[in-house]
């Protein structure tokens, strides 16, 4: 029987390059993608990610999850709490959600057991670490133990992104051949503008440093 997959897709650059890079390991027909609403600022990321998945036939599904809000807020889902401009030394940014890629995973591998489905498939990545501690390698080898023990099912947990920076993340994406795609429909950006962005907020500045980096490799070669 051949595996089948979930993406947890948010519709930014990372997880909808990973939603690629699974239809290349796993055909089109085996894979299927879940979104959270948590009550982000920018409900127009699920949009994106909704309308990739309507174009590539692929079923995305989104679960309302209030309750990450309920329990902490933060700059992601508080209109009220600006964005960092800049980091803050010694402390994680203030648009850390705590253990929303816990909660997200654990959410994902419950659908995903109901569906049939062993393998989930996060964006995360340790590369570009910037204080979020269940984005770690460690972190997602730890848990993948613990829901194969919660729920007697062999999971298996993959992150294409883990160890990529972000140009390496858009040289991915090029040779899967959704570099296009990736570039102008998906949203990174803080003040959620598709695409290009704004080009003044931290997501915006890692996008595109990113990119440039990889375009000048690629024009190099
Ligand atoms: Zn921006």
């Amino acid at each position: 029987m051949k595996r089948k997959a979930l993406v947890v897709l948010s519709g930014g650059q990372d997880s909808t390059t990973c939603l690629f890079w699974a239809t290349d390991k796993f055909g089109r027909e085996n894979v299927c993608a879940i979104g959270f609403d948590y009550g982000q600022r920018h409900k127009k990321e699920l949009e994106c990610a909704a309308a990739i998945c309507a174009d590539e036939g692929i079923q995305y599904e989104v679960i309302p999850t209030p309750i990450i809000n309920a329990l902490s807020a933060n700059a992601l889902t508080r209109e009220d709490i600006p964005v960092d401009k800049e980091k803050p030394e010694g402390t994680p940014p203030n648009t850390l959600v705590e253990g929303r890629n816990l909660l997200f995973l654990s959410y994902a591998a419950i659908y995903a057991k109901t569906h049939g489905i062993t393998d989930l498939v996060t964006g995360v990545c340790e590369t570009d670490f910037s204080g979020y501690p269940d984005c770690r390698d460690v972190f997602i080898k730890s848990l993948n133990v613990t829901l194969n023990l919660a729920m007697d099912y062999n999971f298996v947990i993959h992150t294409p992104l883990m160890w990529l920076n972000k140009s390496e993340t858009w040289e991915l994406a090029d040779k899967l051949g959704v570099l296009e795609t990736i570039y102008r429909r998906t949203l990174t950006c803080y003040n959620g503008i598709i695409g290009e962005g704004c080009g003044s907020c931290p997501a915006c500045f890692l996008r595109k440093r990113g990119y440039d980096e990889y375009m000048e490799r690629k024009n190099n070669v």
